[in-house]
Formats: structure tokens, sequence, C-alpha cells
């Protein structure tokens, strides 16, 4: 607790929250706990930059977690909200809007004939898991450890993101009869997934994998393994789900299938989408082919509804930043990230600290370990205490890491040289404190 003194406001503020709020936070990576000190109160953000509560502005590479593909406050998405929240905040009634975006989505995944709109990750892929089931007529799900697909109790199993952060196995609540039908396989591990289906092909509904995983730091899927997961599934009539809620839109207009899939000719029976797709605000969706999709209520059998889904405000940010995100916006992410790879890769060497750079596309993190991280165990077994001391000195020089090691970095289409300048002038002192 050394930082408190020169960020009163935001301190108070957590002070003031954790009466009213558990942990002081509405997510609990944002409680700084496997940092320490009281978290950052964000006043601001403007592109690549957010200011916290006491004055001081930082380059940001937390991202809202992923949705701020074209930086904060956007101009183009803040004025669609703008004109939508003008003309009312819902109807609980269809709108055009939400066609439209399923139109952008579909001709930017030629794998998907429909979408249905709702408003988290974990609704989304609740409900693939609950199509899946009711498509083949079967109840094993096939998830791997370190995966996150958000907090859906069955798969709350050796999750990633903030479970991993906060070392819970899984959580209290989760009954352990939902997670018996939930079998758990090491990422990257082709025999092993190649041996369950070999005992229990015909019982598994479905396979869900992130489409390159970022929730135990990046973790680059090995050549062929998505695919294998497609054939596996395919020839024992079990369902893939890609979920590309992380990199849905972000690490290419198609997604991480937009680089992979559509050049191997596979695809997935269902997607599940988040963040980007609702451009900062509460938008997510599952995506597939028809004859899947259309086993949804009213359609078909399967029950599923939400209050806010569609949300015009949702749509309207969702429809201006695919629209905003053209081939430019992405070659500029890419950019970025590359360069900030190139930078924390030689300001830990030139400190003499292990480590290894995680790369998926344009996603990056960064290990505190030698050899490259290709399974929750690897992601595990890194010099993870000395992450506080880093995150610590950039935030110092006015960089703003996600609160965890085990998190992805995100860039943006707003990250430009000033941005990367001050990364760059703020690694060095953060890779000593690092080594110390
Ligand atoms: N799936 C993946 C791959 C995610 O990264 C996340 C969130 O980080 C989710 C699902 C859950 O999304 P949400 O937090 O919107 O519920």
């Amino acid at each position: 607790m050394t930082h408190e003194r020169a960020r009163p406001l935001s301190a108070a503020a957590f002070e003031r929250a954790r009466r009213v709020l558990p942990g002081g936070v509405n997510s609990p990576v944002r409680a700084y706990g496997a940092v320490g000190g009281a978290p950052r109160f964000i006043a601001e953000g403007h592109g690549a930059w957010v200011r916290d509560l006491d004055g001081n502005e930082y380059v940001d590479l937390v991202g809202q977690w992923g949705p701020a593909l074209l930086g904060h406050a956007h101009p183009a998405v803040v004025e669609a909200v703008q004109g939508a929240a003008a003309r009312g905040l819902g109807f609980g009634a269809p709108t055009v809007a939400e066609t439209e975006l399923a139109e952008q989505i579909i001709a930017r995944v030629p794998a998907v004939e429909r979408v249905r709109f709702v408003s988290t990750g974990t609704e989304a892929t609740m409900t693939a898991v609950r199509l899946a089931r009711a498509a083949t007529g079967r109840d094993l799900i096939v998830k791997f450890a370190g995966c996150y697909h958000g907090h859906v109790d069955s798969l709350l199993a050796a999750a990633g993101s903030g479970v991993a952060t906060l070392g819970l196995p899984d959580s209290a609540g989760v009954s352990p009869a939902v997670t018996a039908s939930t079998v758990v396989l090491p990422y990257n591990d082709s025999a092993a997934v190649a041996r369950t289906f070999t005992e229990f092909g015909d019982r598994i509904a479905a396979v869900i994998t992130e489409a390159a995983p970022a929730n135990m730091g990046v973790v680059p899927p090995a050549p062929g393994f998505n695919r294998l997961l497609r054939d596996l599934t395919d020839r024992h009539g079990s369902m893939l789900i890609l979920d590309e809620v992380l990199t849905g839109f972000r690490v290419s207009p198609g997604g991480w299938w937009g680089l992979e899939g559509l050049d191997e000719g596979w695809r997935p029976d269902l997607f599940t989408y988040g963040k980007v797709i609702g451009g900062g605000l509460p938008l997510a969706a599952i995506a597939g082919n028809a004859s899947v999709l259309d086993l949804l209520a009213p359609a078909g059998p399967v029950y599923q509804a939400g209050t806010l889904s569609g949300n015009p405000l949702a749509t309207a940010a969702g429809l201006a930043t695919l629209r905003a995100a053209d081939a430019d916006a992405y070659a500029r992410v890419r950019r970025a990230a590359d360069h900030v790879a190139r930078a924390v890769g030689d300001a830990l060497s030139g400190a003499g600290v292990a480590h290894s750079i995680q790369r998926a596309g344009s996603l990056l993190s960064v290990a505190f370990r030698r050899a490259p991280v290709r399974d929750y165990d690897d992601a595990r077994d890194q010099d993870l205490w000395r992450y506080p001391a880093f995150f610590h000195a950039m935030a110092d020089a006015g960089v703003l890491l996600p609160p965890s090691g085990l998190e992805a970095w995100f860039l943006s289409a707003a990250h430009d040289d000033v941005a990367l300048g001050r990364i760059a002038a703020a690694l060095p002192g953060a890779a000593r404190a690092a080594a110390d």
C-alpha cells in the first residue's frame, strides 16, 4: 500500500466504494488484488489515454479489457450513441439497427448465417452451450484449462481471467453436479483431446475453446490445434463453439477465424462474440449456422430472451465501431502491438529478466519465464511475483497495464507515436523494478 499518498482521491473513492460494493468493485480484477494498492478510479478517457480522479494521465493498455479497439470516446462512436439516445433508450421491440449489425457481422464472417444478440459474453457462451446440448441431445462439454468463457456455472472449472488471478480453481456456489458434465483438458494438447473423444465421443455435445486464448495471458493455438478440434467434433457428431468474445473483430475484420479458419476452409458450428461488437456498451452475440441458431425461440424450442438484448445504444455503438474499423485501423493496432512487444522485450533483456513475449495476431502479453507459455500449467509456472513491481513502476511513469500478470495488454488504433513513446520511456525503469 505504498502508492495511496500520490492518489488521495482514488484512495478515498475506494474506501467509500468498499462500504457499499463487495470488495469495492463490480468485477474482481479491478480491485488490484494481484498488484496491491488502491485501484485508480478513472474520470475520463480519450484515444489511447485515460485520466484518474487525481488528474494523473496514463497511456491505457487495459482498453476496457478488449472493446476499445479504436481507443476511448472515438468521435464517430460517441456521436452514434448520442444520436440513438436522443431517439429513446430502448423499446423492447425490434429496431432496424439490430438487423444492420447482424448484416455487418455476416459480411465480415462468411461462416455466419444467423446472429442472436445478448448483453454480455457470459450470456453468449451460456446460450451456445444450451444450443449445442439441444442440437446434439448430449450432455458433456469439453473446455480447456485457463480458457475463460465468462461466469457461466458449468464453465467455471479451471477458468482463466480473474479466476486465475485469484488462484481459485473454481468458484464457491457452483454445484459439483453442474461441473460434473464439464471435461477440462490441457490447452494445446492434441493427444488429450483425441483420447477424450475416443472414450466419450458419443456423449460430447460440444468443445468450447477461446479462438486464441488470452485469459491466462496470451497463448497462441499451436498450428493445426483448432483444426483438429473441428475434425474431431465433426467425426463424432459434436459441435465446436469458437469463443471469439475477446478476439472477434479485434485481431482482424473476421476475428481469429478470419485469420485461420477462412484460409484453412473450416468453420465452427457456433461463434460467441462480445467486447468490440458493442463498441464499449453491453452487447454480445451467439452466431453461426442457420440450422443451429434457428433452434432458438421463437423459431425453435431453445429458450433464450433478454429485456436489454439488442439495445439501441449498444447496437449504435457496435455499428459505428465496425464501420470505423477499416484496414488502416487494424494495421495501426498491429503496428502498435509489434512496437510494444519489441520495446518490452528489449527492456526486460536489458535488465536481465527472463521473459516470454506471448503473441497471437495483435494480442500481446508478457510472461516472466524463459520458455513460451503453451498451456495453463506453463502460465502459472512463471515469476508472477515480479509483476506488481513492474505494474506499479509503469503506472508511476504514466502507463496503465492490466492489474494482473495473467491478462492480455490491449492496444488500439489510437496508440500513436506519442503514446508509444511514453510506453517506451517507461519500460526500462519498470524492467529494473521487475529485476529486483
Ligand atoms: N469469453 C471470453 C473469451 C472472454 O474473454 C470473456 C470476458 O473476458 C467472456 C467470454 C465473458 O464476457 P463478459 O465479461 O462480457 O461476460
